[in-house]
């Protein structure tokens, strides 16, 4: 990597990667001809594996034909079909869907349709919108604004209005049990206290990862959580926002992590995995209730230049008919689970690893100082990074995040893509023991 001439392109930091030349299935190659296992998806992204010849093929279908249609000039089949497709997917009622071109617009879009209902059925003085702490909903200002994570938001406090937080339900920092129902009573009630603080009449919405993605590392509602909520919103006149932009598609092992619970929200939010990093692409997906009023009351106030891109639109299709046809919500399920025992192995042979947790393909574990406290590793040591360097010189590609605030420590998200067989299970746990090895020994030093 060295020698490489200075680069007019920026992202976060100074740091340089290894130039990527070309990906297939789990595995990806840098130009030096180093191989890696996607661990991660990407960022949760890859669920289908890269380079996949079906959606690939599709594309280039669509390519020859058009790539781009504005909005407000054409409809296109692409776009019609995906949105009748992803409407079929959904829970019933919730059959009218957005387009947009990532997480954090498909976070906006759902914020603005709340608002915008409000509006057009006399609840002008609700724009409330309850988020937890931790979460992650986006960078643009609005999602930041229900973002709960400070290194990410604080710096543009000043620009955003505040939102009301309550607590994620960490249960196995509190020391209770998830499968308790009292537990998920306790921390869903949390929300029904922050509405009455706030007076039920201004609070619009409440959203939630119905599972948690990087901010809290695959966190998984206690028993009887989501069910909870529901009921809290729906006594409020509150309406629930789930962001299934890193769970939908069939991460967590069902095309909606809610579909585990069968709660239905008012909006769903979706993106990564549901065009699986082909393209660019979100839906916020919103039941019938509460787009008509809003259609009938001028429109929707709201869009973007690309929404609905039939190439975007052809290449999301061809991704959710891929999942369909290989069975690949099932395989996130079955080996989910059976990448969860080899999770819990290596916590029983890494004292450093304080819990394992997720769903399906949504895995995580964290680092602690000592089990007995959950302390989280001190910050100096910037276990997240440190690992994730491990790793990838091993040529495991994994995803980790440090949740500041006294909440929790470094967590590392292991997540491959839906397609994953043993061998590749085999793979990624070996990469990770030896990883883990010799993050003990710089650990001890
Ligand atoms: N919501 C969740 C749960 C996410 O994980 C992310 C991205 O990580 C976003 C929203 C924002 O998505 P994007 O980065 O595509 O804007």
């Amino acid at each position: 990597m060295s020698g490489r001439p200075a680069s007019h392109l920026f992202y976060q930091g100074r740091g340089r990667k290894p130039v990527l030349e070309q990906a297939r299935g789990v595995y990806m190659w840098d130009v030096d001809g180093k191989r890696y296992l996607d661990g991660s998806s990407g960022a949760m992204v890859c669920n289908i594996g890269h380079g996949n010849d079906r959606v690939l093929a599709a594309m280039r279908a669509q390519m020859d034909k058009a790539t781009f249609g504005y909005r407000l000039h054409f409809e296109t089949e692409a776009s019609e079909r995906l949105a009748t497709k992803t409407a079929g997917l959904m829970p019933p009622g919730l059959n009218r869907v957005f387009f947009v071109s990532g997480g954090s617009e498909a976070v906006e879009s759902a914020l603005k349709l709340a608002r915008q209902y409000a509006l057009a059925v006399g609840q002008a003085q609700r724009w409330k919108v309850i988020s937890r702490f931790p979460s992650y909903h986006g960078a643009t200002l609005g999602a930041l604004a229900v973002t709960g994570y400070a290194p990410m938001t604080a710096p543009f406090d000043p620009m955003m209005r505040p939102m009301p937080k309550i607590p994620a339900p960490r249960a196995y920092l509190d020391g209770l049990d998830p499968e308790d129902p009292a537990t998920g009573r306790h921390y869903a009630d949390m929300l029904e206290t922050k509405i009455m603080e706030e007076g039920p009449e201004t609070v619009l919405a409440f959203i939630v990862e119905p599972v948690g993605g990087a901010s809290t590392g695959a966190l998984v509602p206690p028993a009887g959580y989501l069910q909870r909520v529901r009921e809290i919103c729906d006594r409020h006149g509150v309406l629930m926002i789930t962001d299934e932009v890193m769970t939908g598609a069939g991460r967590t092992g069902a095309f909606l992590a809610t579909d585990h619970w069968g709660v239905p929200p008012d909006i769903i939010v979706l993106s990564k995995g549901y065009a699986a990093g082909y393209v660019p692409l979100g839906a916020m997906v919103a039941h019938e209730r509460l787009v008509e009023p809003v259609l009938d009351s001028g429109g929707f106030i709201h869009g973007y230049t690309y929404a609905g891109n039939p190439l975007a639109c052809a290449a999301g299709l061809a991704v959710l008919d891929e999942i369909e046809r290989e069975g690949l919500i099932g395989n996130a399920a079955a080996m989910g689970e059976r990448l969860r025992a080899r999770l819990d192995g290596l916590m029983q042979k890494y004292p450093f690893i304080g819990d394992v947790r997720g769903k399906g393909l949504l895995l995580a574990f964290e680092f602690v100082s000592d089990r007995a406290s959950m302390a989280p590793l001190p910050p100096e040591a910037k276990a997240f990074d440190r690992f994730v360097q491990i790793a990838y010189e091993q040529g495991l590609i994994v995803y980790a995040r440090r949740t500041r605030g006294g909440y929790s420590g470094d967590h590392i998200l292991v997540c491959p893509p839906m397609i994953v067989t043993d061998a590749h299970l085999d793979e990624i746990t070996e990469g990770l023991d030896r990883s883990l090895a010799q993050f003990a020994d710089e650990l001890a030093t």
